[in-house]
């Protein structure tokens, strides 16, 4: 049986007094909730957050990391280095790192590898554009974005992974995959992994993110292979967020 995993992605936001606020909103409300929770949140708030959140059920992340171990690579944050923060995961290939800062397929394979060989889990996020959503290839799309890390990894590797489908048209647009949408890829992903592995597709997680709100939560996560959600804009907003977690 999977449980439920919603994740909050704070993306560039967030002050250390606003951070608190929102923590201590979301902690306080958590009674009822059955999900696994998370948040990924900017690297210079990871110490605040882990001393907030040590010992909470909430776990956290951060939103990218360096496909290298160390070394001369300025401005990048290494995997080990998440670890000393107590991290639980890591979100790799996020659209807006593949679209704005050029993360070929073989980068975020790379990321993945480097995630599980730290000990951390990656949220491996993979999605279609507008324009080939159009071109019906979605699932071209999103099968050469898998086969990346399957090639580099194996399919053994999702044991100890999350895949996270994010439709690029839904991120931050307040434009929402019907639940009929969603599905069919969550669907599509199940069955190639299942195609390899029937084990590790039944147990894996695979997320929906792209405009998810308290107000459509329900028939998304309803759905039989969305298993959580990946959560930009709402997690911003402690009762957004938690009614999208009590949704789970
Ligand atoms: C995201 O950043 O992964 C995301 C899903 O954002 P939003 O919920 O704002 O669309």
């Amino acid at each position: 049986m999977r449980r439920k995993l919603v994740a909050g992605n704070w993306k560039m936001h967030g002050t250390l007094a606003e951070n608190d606020a929102l923590l201590s909103a979301v902690l306080a409300g958590m009674a009822g909730v059955r999900a696994q929770v998370a948040v990924c949140v900017p690297f210079p708030y990871l110490a605040q957050v882990q001393a907030k959140l040590a010992g909470s059920p909430i776990a956290w992340g951060a939103q990218n990391m360096s496909q290298h171990g160390k070394g001369a690579y300025t401005g990048e944050v290494s995997a080990a280095m998440l670890n000393d923060f107590g991290c639980t995961y890591v979100l790799v290939g996020h659209s807006e790192r593949r679209a704005i800062y050029g993360e070929t397929d073989q980068v975020v394979a790379e990321k993945y590898a480097a995630a599980q060989a730290a000990g951390l889990t990656p949220i491996l996020c993979v999605g279609e554009s507008l324009n080939e959503r159009e071109e019906c290839i979605t699932e071209q799309v999103v099968g050469r974005q898998l086969d990346a890390v399957l090639g580099l990894c194996g399919v053994a590797s999702l044991a100890k992974a999350v895949i996270a489908y994010e439709p690029v048209w839904a991120i931050g647009t307040g434009v929402t995959a019907t639940p009929d949408q969603a599905q069919a890829v969550h669907a599509f992903i199940r069955g190639k992994i299942r195609a390899l592995d029937a084990a590790v597709a039944d147990d894996l997680v695979i997320q929906y993110g792209g405009s998810m709100k308290a107000g459509n939560a329900v028939e998304l996560l309803t759905q039989p292979d969305i298993d959580g959600g990946l959560i930009g804009g709402a997690a911003l907003i402690a009762a957004d967020f938690l009614a999208i977690c009590k949704a789970g």
